[in-house]
Order: structure tokens, then C-alpha cells, then sequence
């Protein structure tokens, strides 16, 4: 997997009032890549691209240095009590991303400097929750591990959560870029999600990630450094050589994964594929050979929150799926939790 570098950065100028806002101006400084001082309200029209795919293409590879205001923590049930945000978005091109419609006009990437008023913030929210464990997610609006070899903050965040006995940090990520994480004292106190898929489902739709081995061999040195391990299998899909490849899939994580090295047991989240009409039409915009099945007629409706619905398989469809998939993880992991199908 090749590491990320942007082709150009924007400094928001209150960045550079933080250590790292500085420390980030001479790392690309020193690099020749090009750095832009604006306000982030004007990066979306300092961008280049003619046209929505050139636009988007461009936005992905731009990078913005900025501070994270309004520090109140979003509520992330089920998966945890609080999430919080070292990154937003990530340099990978997943063509059924759902950042393509809750980031859809600007999906450029922003990191986030001032990582102690971050850190302040998840403090007071352990003390007005007072329970013996407060639960963060630092993945929901991006990929931390995709910037970690440019921010370092992931590492930072870990060494935060493995320092405090009343919380828990929860990360997931399709990168492979681990390395550095695996000395830290994290304790046990941050569990790392691997999300993974078919060969076919990455090869296809997963374009700038890593690859289906790296994720793997990736998921095998967290495990071995004694991380509490999960895995993200998503966005499920039906083709005609699925229950091959999700026997290869779950085989391989048998044999390379070394699961004694942590108490907890392994995780596993299952998300079968879906979409939504506004995600259809930036999809076939941004990819316009997608080979991504968005034919209505072969889903049913699922209603979300506020009158949102979205297509998913139908329930036989679904139903298998979950049965196929449930069955070939506890075969191979029967201390397994499968925290739910969905
Ligand atoms: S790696 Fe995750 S956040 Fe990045 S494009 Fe793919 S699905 Fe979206």
C-alpha cells in the first residue's frame, strides 16, 4: 500500500498557533508540496477540477490543517457512548463510501491540531457520565490510521485512552499501515476494527486502500500486540462467487490471526450493502462504470431516522446472508461475539 501524500495543503491560520499546526507547516514544507494559508470557508472554491468527477478527484488528494471547534461530543450508539474526531474523511476512493453524501460537496481531508482541547473535552465527558467505562469511536467521519504517518495522532489518542482506566477508544479502519502503533502501552483499552471484505469487493470498490493480504497481515500485528481485535465485514455483497471468497476470507483470519494475547474476545459487525437514492447519484457521477449493483428493483426499502430510507437486500436474501456468514465465523471462532447483522 502506498502512503498517502497530498498534492496540496491548506493551513487554516488558527492552526498554526498548536505545536503540531507548526510542526505539519515544516513536515510539507521540507516535502515541496504545495501550501496554501486560507480560512477553511474558502478552500472548496480554491480546489481546481472543471467538472463534479475532476473536482472530487482533486478534493481528495487536498488537505486541510485545521482546528476542531464546537467541542461537544456527538452521541454514537450502539457502537459507543461518544464519538470524536482526529480526521474527517480519508484519502481512500471506496465508490459506496457514505461520506459521498454526508461529505458530498467537500471531500477534502482535514486534520485536526489542537489534539489537548480534544483530549479536555473527552475528560469531561468521562466525569458527567461518572460510569465505571465511558466508550469513544474516533473513526465515524473518517480513517485516523490513513493520515497516521503524517499526524502521529492516532498514537498520541491510544497512549491518551491506554492511560485511563474509566474509558475505552474504539477505531476502525481499511489501512494497513499499523507499525507504528504496536509498542505503545495501550492496555487493552483501545479495540481495533479491521473492516474487511471479499477480494472482489476490494479489488472492485475499494480503490486507495489497502489490499485484501494487507489488511489481514495488518489485523494479525494488532492482534499479536495484544490489542483487543474486531472485524468490520462490510459492505456485504451477493455475487455470483460470494460464499467462496467469505470462506477464503474467514479461513485466512483463522490461520493468521493469534487471538490469546488479548482477554477480550473478537468482534465481529456484520453491514450488508446499501444505498441510498442521493448516494446512487453522486456514485454514478464520480463513478460512471461503477460496477456497484444500484438497481432498486432487486431491494426493498428500509426506513432510517427522520424519514431517510435506503435499499437493502430482501429479507430471504438478508436472512441467508446472515445465516452464511454467522455460521462460518463460529465454526472458525466459536468464542466469537457477533455484535449484529444489520
Ligand atoms: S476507507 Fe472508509 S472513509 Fe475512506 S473512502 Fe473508504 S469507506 Fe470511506
Amino acid at each position: 500500500m502506498n502512503l498517502f501524500m497530498p498534492e496540496r495543503v491548506f493551513f487554516d491560520p488558527s492552526s498554526l498557533k498548536y505545536p503540531l499546526g507548526e510542526e505539519l507547516y515544516h513536515y510539507f514544507e521540507s516535502r515541496n508540496i504545495e501550501i496554501i494559508k486560507s480560512s477553511i470557508q474558502n478552500v472548496s472554491k480554491l480546489i481546481p477540477g472543471v467538472d463534479e468527477q475532476q473536482k472530487y478527484a482533486r478534493s481528495k488528494k487536498t488537505l486541510v490543517i485545521t482546528v476542531k471547534k464546537g467541542l461537544k461530543l456527538d452521541v454514537c450508539k450502539p457502537s459507543a457512548d461518544y464519538e470524536f474526531s482526529l480526521v474527517t474523511n480519508c484519502p481512500g476512493n471506496c465508490e459506496y463510501c457514505y461520506l459521498q453524501t454526508t461529505q458530498g460537496y467537500k471531500p477534502y481531508l482535514r486534520v485536526y491540531v489542537n489534539l489537548e482541547e480534544i483530549f479536555n473535552t473527552i475528560k469531561e465527558h468521562i466525569k458527567k457520565e461518572n460510569k465505571p467505562i465511558t466508550t469513544f469511536e474516533v473513526a465515524s467521519s473518517g480513517d485516523p490510521l490513513s493520515l497516521e504517518h503524517i499526524t502521529g495522532t492516532l498514537a498520541k489518542t491510544i497512549d491518551f485512552f491506554g492511560s485511563m482506566n474509566n474509558a475505552r477508544l474504539r477505531v476502525v479502519t481499511k489501512f494497513s499501515n499499523v507499525d507504528s502503533l504496536l509498542p505503545l502501552k495501550h492496555n487493552g483499552h483501545t479495540r481495533f476494527r479491521v473492516s474487511i471484505g471479499t477480494r472482489y469487493i476490494i479489488k472492485n470498490f475499494e480503490h486507495n486502500t489497502a489490499s485484501f493480504d494487507e489488511r489481514i497481515e495488518a489485523a494479525s500485528k494488532i492482534a499479536s500486540a495484544g490489542y483487543p481485535i474486531g472485524f468490520i465485514v462490510a459492505p456485504i455483497m451477493v455475487y455470483p462467487t460470494w460464499k467462496e471468497e467469505y470462506t477464503e476470507l474467514f479461513d485466512r483470519l483463522r490461520q493468521q490471526i493469534d487471538l490469546t494475547k488479548s482477554d477480550e474476545p473478537v468482534t465481529f459487525e456484520l453491514i450488508q450493502h446499501r444505498f441510498t437514492p442521493i448516494a446512487k447519484t453522486f456514485i454514478l457521477k464520480r463513478f460512471p462504470g461503477t460496477k456497484l449493483d444500484l438497481d432498486e428493483s432487486k431491494r426493498i426499502l428500509k426506513w432510517g431516522k427522520y424519514g431517510r430510507y435506503k435499499y437493502v437486500y430482501p429479507k430471504e436474501t438478508a436472512e441467508e446472508i446472515k445465516k452464511f456468514l454467522s455460521d462460518l465465523i463460529l465454526e472458525r471462532f466459536p468464542q466469537a461475539r457477533i455484535e449484529y447483522f444489520t
